[in-house]
């Protein structure tokens, strides 16, 4: 773990208890989210197991008195580090030696003076010799870096191009960092300072008979910093809405109503972190030929009576052309005709079956050959012994 992920870590947050938290209320914390987030008792679930790995790390500085107070320390220097919120801005380089900490200007090379692999023996290793005795129990609560929002997104896509798989464009708008002022919130130039009032803490003590409460800072409204000038283009909030396009591969065989996730695609975590996922809901326009259910498509073919009674190879329409399809002697109104592997391409790759329906066509409009040779065949059709009605339990 580097230095900047060390002290960008908010173990308060971790334990979900208050900076100023006692000793007691820590380990009560820390032994309720163990027990909660314990590998055992989630098999499989990667989020609870990075959970309890960081609880796991918050408990072993703020259990031990001595660590606790120099990660505290830590804090609160950082946080009046002229790094706005107390974290770092975005793209920012951090030099290794020389300077000091005379001016405005608050390197964090000059700090730890280069400490190649310090961080790896815990904060007294990082911090020990550098500021012995403390400064009182002043705390701030910098914002530890944050993965990036996941985003929602739609599209609406052609019956096809969803079955088969397509490239689509989209226009996202989603909140980032203010390119103007870096995600401090403060005018060029100028930074935001830490709110006097909490300290950079972010939450005041308020002491009412017998009880003591601690809450939400009035002055800073939590966030530990004030903002004496405000960027005129994020007007202070540090985030702006950017519109950003990309392409999106859509896989095949995405049916209506189904959520894509892209990993990655989402917003772009602040300070280094991960970028969240993008989340595609595809809505998919119906087709004038085909249907699906699963993966296999479904089509709907007219045929004659003659063809069914005869037989007949029928020319069927698919995703990539057409098949022939053999319609056998005797074949029944509303059979469904099965050909395999011509459906919807499959995740893993094949693919579902293609389903043709076949359903008689009325002729409405016989021309007189057409109509007299029906009645002719309707006669011999009742001297051959068929009779539609035959066995019906309604006749
Ligand atoms: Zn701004
Ligand atoms: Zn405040």
């Amino acid at each position: 773990m580097s230095q900047r992920e060390w002290i960008e870590k908010d173990f308060y947050k971790d334990l979900g208890v208050s900076s100023d938290a006692s000793a007691d209320e820590i380990k009560k914390a820390y032994r309720k989210l163990a027990r909660d987030l314990h590998p055992d008792a989630n098999p499989g679930d990667t989020a609870a197991e990075e959970r309890f790995k960081a609880v796991s790390e918050a408990n072993a500085v703020l259990s031990d008195p001595a660590k606790r107070k120099e990660y505290d320390e830590a804090r609160r220097l950082f946080a009046s580090g002229g790094f706005g919120r107390g974290g770092f801005p975005p793209g920012a380089e951090y030099s290794t030696g020389g300077g000091g900490f005379g001016g405005g200007e608050f390197n964090i090379g000059d700090l730890f003076g280069g400490a190649g692999g310090a961080a790896e023996g815990g904060i007294g290793d990082i911090f020990g010799g550098l500021f012995g005795g403390g400064r009182g129990g002043r705390t701030a609560a910098p914002s530890r870096p944050q993965r990036g929002k996941d985003v929602e997104a739609e599209t609406t896509l052609p019956f096809r191009e969803a079955a088969t798989g397509v490239t689509v464009p989209l226009r996202l708008t989603s909140p980032a960092s203010c390119t103007t002022c870096h995600g401090s919130g403060a005018k060029p130039g100028t930074s935001p300072r830490v709110c006097p009032r909490c300290n950079g803490s972010g939450i005041v003590s308020r002491n009412q008979g017998a009880f003591g409460f601690s809450e939400p800072c009035d002055d800073c409204r939590g966030t530990g910093s004030i903002i004496d000038d405000p960027c005129t283009d994020c007007h202070g909030t540090g985030v702006q809405n950017r519109t950003r396009s990309i392409t999106v591969r859509i896989p095949p065989g995405v049916s209506d109503g189904q959520k894509i996730r892209l990993a990655g695609q989402g917003e772009a975590g602040l300070r280094g972190a991960p970028s969240g996922d993008l989340y595609v809901t595809v809505h998919v326009k119906s087709d004038k030929v085909f249907g699906r259910n699963g993966d296999d498509l479904t089509v709907i073919v007219p045929v004659s009576f003659g063809e069914l009674v005869l037989g007949t190879t029928l020319s069927v329409p698919t995703l990539e052309g057409r098949v022939g399809v053999k319609v056998p002697p005797g074949t029944v109104d509303g059979r469904i005709l099965r050909v395999r592997g011509r459906g919807v391409p499959k995740r893993g790759g094949g693919a579902g079956d293609l389903l043709v329906t076949v359903k008689v066509a009325v002729p409405q409009n016989l021309n007189d050959d057409a109509t007299a040779a029906l009645h002719a065949y309707l006669d011999a059709e009742k001297a051959s012994g068929f009779n539609p009605r035959e066995g019906w339990a309604g006749a």
